[in-house]
């Protein structure tokens, strides 16, 4: 196993070895990073046999053509809601144009961007020749969300949930119930919790046995104060937030905003 972390968002990378090469989930963001990370496993004399998308969001969708031709798979519904996004010819010119108001403007390879291989729905595991990596999906923060589960390793690849420094950030567009959406995901991710030791977010600090249920807590704690409309006191928001991470009190204020418009839109909580 090996985790390599992005300088944006601190995105991290997952590399699993497998018996005739490597599985890597959410390969990176950057064009020197993925390049980078395509060095280091030619150097050392491994190949990439697959790749995994953990959800349909562009930071978690790129790839490098040094990386190879391996199947990048995804959920069906990943892989679905990739499609219908890239069916846009627009798409990929409104990411970049949003990359224009970050600091890696012009840095992202978005050529390779979500050429997902769709796996069958309701498949257990990523079909490879290695450690059985069992995907975990659900609805909460994107369409078909999966972590994945590498359980003789005890490893947990959580995708954009779990974060030590990014409050839950729902899916307010894509489903009837965001909230409980993102509870049952939690459920989930709690019925693993049990045998992960090292617990690796989409983005964030990596987190060791001790951290699984905290931040599954924590989660659910923020997730809770949304539907009640409270303010969470929750340490990524307000002034214990992160140096560098204060812009996720603005997230936490647009997703309150628009769950308090929902409900007196059609008078249901969330
Ligand atoms: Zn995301």
């Amino acid at each position: 196993m090996l985790i390599h972390e992005s300088e944006f968002c601190q995105s991290n990378a997952v590399v699993v070895h497998g018996r005739a090469g490597v599985l890597l989930i959410d390969p990176g963001v950057q064009n020197h990073e993925l390049a980078c990370l395509a060095n280091d496993l030619s150097d050392s004399g491994q190949t990439v046999v697959a790749g995994f998308s953990t959800h349909p969001h562009w930071d978690h969708l790129l790839w490098h053509a040094q990386l190879g031709a391996a199947p990048r798979y995804g959920t069906a519904r990943c892989a679905a809601s990739v499609r219908d996004q890239l069916s846009d010819p627009g798409a990929k010119d409104r990411i970049a144009a949003h990359l224009l108001e970050t600091e890696i403007a012009g840095q992202v390879p978005l050529d390779l961007l979500g050429l997902i291989t769709a796996l069958p729905a309701e498949t257990a595991q990523i079909p490879w020749d290695g450690p059985q990596a069992r995907i975990i999906e659900h609805q909460a923060h994107a369409p078909g969300h999966a972590a994945l589960f590498i359980e003789e390793r005890g490893v947990l690849v959580a995708g954009d949930m779990l974060s030590d420094v990014l409050v839950p950030m729902l899916d307010l567009n894509g489903t009837a119930d965001p909230i409980e959406d993102y509870l049952a995901a939690l459920r989930l991710l709690e019925s693993v919790a049990g045998d992960v030791d090292v617990l690796v977010p989409g983005h964030g600090s990596v987190g060791g046995a001790d951290q699984v249920n905290a931040r599954i807590e924590q989660d659910r704690a923020y997730v809770l104060a949304l539907r009640e409309g409270h303010d969470p006191s929750d340490p990524r928001i307000g002034p214990s937030a992160k140096p560098g991470w204060e812009w996720v009190g603005d997230v936490h204020n647009g997703q309150a905003q628009r769950l308090a418009r929902r409900s007196e839109r059609d008078g249901t909580p969330g």
